[in-house]
């Protein structure tokens, strides 16, 4: 069911470079911490000085086989290193050690929830494999856009090698994605699951986290078109705009008749387009070989089982275990499992005020979107989760209705209350803005016979059968009641007056 553009089917494929979060580099001692000095964290191995030989961080494996096992993957029990053959100022080895024929994680797949239209639909994606890698150093660029400054400012160039040697787990894809929704959303889910486990930061201006999208289009049902791989693309809005621009600038290629050659582009920000970096090497131009310096990586069952038993709830079991606790559907699930603060936000409200689903819609709805438009995460969310069971309580005991409930969250939200947490503040809310609702009958019904009576012409055509007529009645309605009547209090008694 994938979404054609211009009669042209898209194809997409992921190539994601996760740093591990472990404290020293995957061969050597030096530290990995962000943003020191230039060349102060490069130590003997990472500058590669001659008598130098690696040794393998153990952290780093077990972060992978982390990542394995929350993908259900298969971990392989015998992996291999490989150097890769390039030459580049950044890399004075000649080589970066990598994985190539046997990769440590094989297989498993990631799903998740996609909008389309006015569907949720749920997709998976099928992994390739995950293999351990050692990062590359940086060319830092007088004037360069990477704003560093080395020397006198002639415009020379310098290396730093603090970032040579920094774990890396690459995390590749089948072609499995067929429009730029669906590879957005599949990176989201990618993020959400290696910041969960804790093996990577997933802070994409760092670089933490990065994505190459390999992008072909073809006529349905044709064979592969060649792809071009969009490199380094570090934030999801990027993402987005990078792939729909090589979309069409693909399919503008082969329908002025040109063939679309394999190649390396990068992505512009600022004129929003892709433009060519070199033709694409094949595997055969690094000339990969074992890396003669490492034995083979070799993971025993049992360390796969401590592992596995060290691990925290994974995002997918929890969201299962929502749907079989709280009975919520499977999507709700599933969003309110995107971190482990809003699991526990939920958690929380759910259990403080016994209406998970209510809880669920809240925090889905008024709680996100507050959040969202104030640039604010769950954790300093100004309204708590005792004061948003509070609210919800108030709801179902029909003390206020959901309208009011949007101001007295307001009221919240704003510290408008008392501080102290929960019952006190919202009581105190609903009191000072006025918002209980109208319980008492006989005065609701009072407005209702005036709105009537002020509005013959709808209460002629709902009795003329005119449903929608009533729509008419039950604004002024509630307007009257200053918001305060139960709407499904005004619609019983309307109905019944009406006949
Ligand atoms: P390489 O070794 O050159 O990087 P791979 O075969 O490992 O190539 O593929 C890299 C990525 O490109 C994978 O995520 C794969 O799914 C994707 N890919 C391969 N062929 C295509 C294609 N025709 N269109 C889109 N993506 C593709
Ligand atoms: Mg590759």
């Amino acid at each position: 069911m994938s979404k054609l553009v211009q009669g042209y089917e898209v194809v997409i494929g992921f190539e994601t470079h996760a740093q591990l979060s472990t404290q020293s580099k995957i061969f050597s001692r030096a530290p990995t911490a962000f943003g020191a000095e230039a060349n102060t964290q490069a130590c003997a191995v990472d500058m590669a000085l001659p008598g130098t030989l690696p040794v393998m961080n153990i952290g780093a494996v077990e972060r992978a086989i982390e990542f394995g096992l929350a993908i259900n993957a298969h971990i392989a029990e015998r992996s291999i290193f490989a150097r890769k053959n390039y030459f580049y100022p950044d890399l004075p080895k000649g080589y970066q050690i990598s994985q190539f024929e046997i990769p440590v994680v094989q297989g498993g797949e990631v799903s998740f929830f996609l909008e389309v239209g006015k569907e949720t639909v749920r997709k998976t994606v099928r992994l390739e494999r995950a293999h351990l890698e050692e990062d590359a150093g940086k060319s830092l660029h007088e004037d360069s856009s990477l704003g560093a400054s080395i020397g006198d400012g002639r415009g020379q160039s310098g290396i730093d090698l603090n970032r040579a040697g920094t774990p890396l787990l690459e995390i590749v894809t089948q072609p499995d994605m067929r429009s730029s929704e669906e590879a957005v959303a599949y990176a989201k889910e990618l993020h959400k699951i290696v910041t969960w486990i804790g093996i990577c930061d997933g802070n994409m201006q760092e670089g933490s986290f990065r994505c190459d999208a390999n992008v072909s289009v073809r006529k349905p049902g044709a064979e592969l078109g060649t792809r071009r791989e969009i490199k380094n693309l570090n934030s999801f809005k990027f993402m987005q705009q990078a792939i729909d621009y090589e979309v069409r600038w693909q399919i503008d290629q082969i329908e002025d008749g040109h063939a679309i050659q394999q190649a390396t582009v990068l992505f512009d920000p600022d004129t929003g387009e892709t433009r060519a970096m070199r033709t694409k090497e094949d595997a055969a131009d690094y000339r990969y070989f074992p890396d003669p310096d490492l034995p083979p990586l070799v993971i025993g069952r049992d360390w796969v089982e401590r592992v596995k038993g060290e691990m925290a709830e994974l995002p997918r079991v929890m969201a299962e275990r929502f749907v079989k606790d709280y009975a919520l559907p499977e999507y709700d699930a599933t969003q309110l499992t995107q971190s482990k603060a809003v699991a526990a936000y939920f958690e929380a409200t759910a259990k403080a005020c016994g209406q998970p689903k209510l809880a669920s819609n809240w925090i889905m709805g008024e709680v996100s979107r507050r959040l969202n438009a104030s640039e604010l995460s769950i954790e300093q969310s100004p309204v708590n989760a005792a004061q948003l069971a509070a609210l919800i309580g108030r709801i179902s005991d029909n003390t206020i209705s959901n309208n009011a409930a949007r101001q007295v969250f307001e009221g919240l939200w704003n510290k408008e209350g008392p501080s102290g947490s929960g019952e006190g503040e919202v009581d105190a809310i609903i009191e000072a803005k006025g918002l209980k609702q109208m319980n008492d009958t006989g005065e609701l019904e009072k407005i209702i016979d005036e709105v009537m009576a002020a509005n013959p012409k709808n209460v002629e055509e709902f009795k003329a059968g005119n449903t929608k007529a009533l729509n008419g009645l039950v604004g002024p309605i509630m307007k009257a009641s200053k918001g305060k009547a139960n709407p499904a209090q005004v619609n019983a008694l309307l109905m019944k007056k009406l006949g």
